[in-house]
């Protein structure tokens, strides 16, 4: 119960997200860039657009959710949003020192099988679900992609988790180069000097070389596993029950920013508003159709 307590705000995500491309509406889907018939469905509309357009349709909507997410949560995103936190969290949960290799094993398993789930959630926004489950069966392209989505989770919470959140992630980048400091919500506080120096905290952070005490660090995934660590050192301490803590704040409250930050959400919304509208003007991308085949013709006449 205390993982699922841990990781309601990433469960509340992933469940609704899983779900979505299920949802159809009439003849369409509630959400899909359908890529095999070349038409964005969305709430139940059809909306006929070329490929490239949705591409920068997605590229386009992807800045614009990870920029509002930098500016409004910082890394509190990636300590309860992420997936690579979610799975790294499972596999703490049973891959402890004293745990079995059966309870390791489960724990393999399950992340198998849930990297499995979202890899395929995230290509059946862009293909039927009807159809990728075809794929899958037939050995499609996008059931292939499937697979090679699902091993390269796997392979990455396995391997090089940390490294990947601290120097690899776009969207770490993105929160490096923000002013963001005071987002981060989780803090070493020890004025009494009771820090008994055991380095849990140092040893369980999934960040190379990071150690909290040593005070801010852009790189701290907020993740709380140091958090977690300092208390089982403090277990049998009836005074003391940690030396790091969650600011349980809103995140949302924790600083002064807020209104920069709504300047920041309202331009980038009305920047993807835009966008849309430009990509889905149907007769605009027609008549960019016309004149590349006018001009086309041109060069032939011009030719002769
Ligand atoms: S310092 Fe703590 S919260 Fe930050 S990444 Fe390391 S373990 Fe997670
Ligand atoms: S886990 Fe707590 S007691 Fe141990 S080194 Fe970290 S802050 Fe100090």
């Amino acid at each position: 119960m205390g993982f699922l307590r841990d990781n309601k705000s990433f469960l509340a995500v992933l469940i609704p997200f899983m779900t979505i491309p299920w949802i159809k509406l009439g003849d369409y889907h509630f959400l899909l860039f359908n890529f095999s018939h070349n038409r964005l469905e969305i709430l139940g509309f059809g909306i006929e657009m070329g490929a490239y357009a949705m591409i920068a349709l997605l590229i386009l909507l992807a800045i614009a959710v990870a920029l509002i997410s930098a500016l409004a949560l910082s890394r509190f995103y990636c300590g309860t949003l992420c997936p690579n936190t979610f799975f790294a969290h499972l596999l703490a949960f049973f891959k402890g020192k004293k745990k079995s290799f059966l309870s390791k094993l489960v724990g393999f398993s399950l992340l198998t099988l849930l990297a499995s789930l979202l890899a395929f959630s995230v290509v059946a926004y862009a293909i039927s679900t009807d159809e990728l489950i075809d794929a899958i069966v037939h050995l499609g392209f996008a059931g292939w992609l499937v697979t090679l989505l699902s091993l390269l989770m796997i392979a990455e919470v396995y391997m090089i988790q940390g490294w990947y959140c601290a120097y690899l992630c776009p969207y770490g980048a993105t929160c490096a180069i923000l002013p963001i400091e005071d987002r981060l919500t989780y803090e070493y506080s020890d004025p009494e000097h009771h820090c008994t120096d055991c380095g849990g905290c140092v040893k369980i952070c999934p960040i190379p070389d990071l150690d909290i005490r040593q005070g801010f660090d852009i790189r701290c995934i907020q993740c709380g596993l140091c958090e977690e660590a300092c208390k089982k050192t403090f277990a049998k301490n009836p005074t003391i029950s940690t030396l790091i803590r969650h600011d349980k704040r809103s995140v949302l409250q924790a600083g002064g920013k807020s209104k920069g930050i709504l300047i920041a959400i309202f331009l980038i919304s009305i920047l993807t508003i835009t966008g849309v509208i430009t990509l889905t003007d149907v007769e605009r991308l027609d008549s960019c159709r016309l004149e590349n085949k006018n001009l086309h013709l041109n060069n032939l006449n011009s030719y002769h």
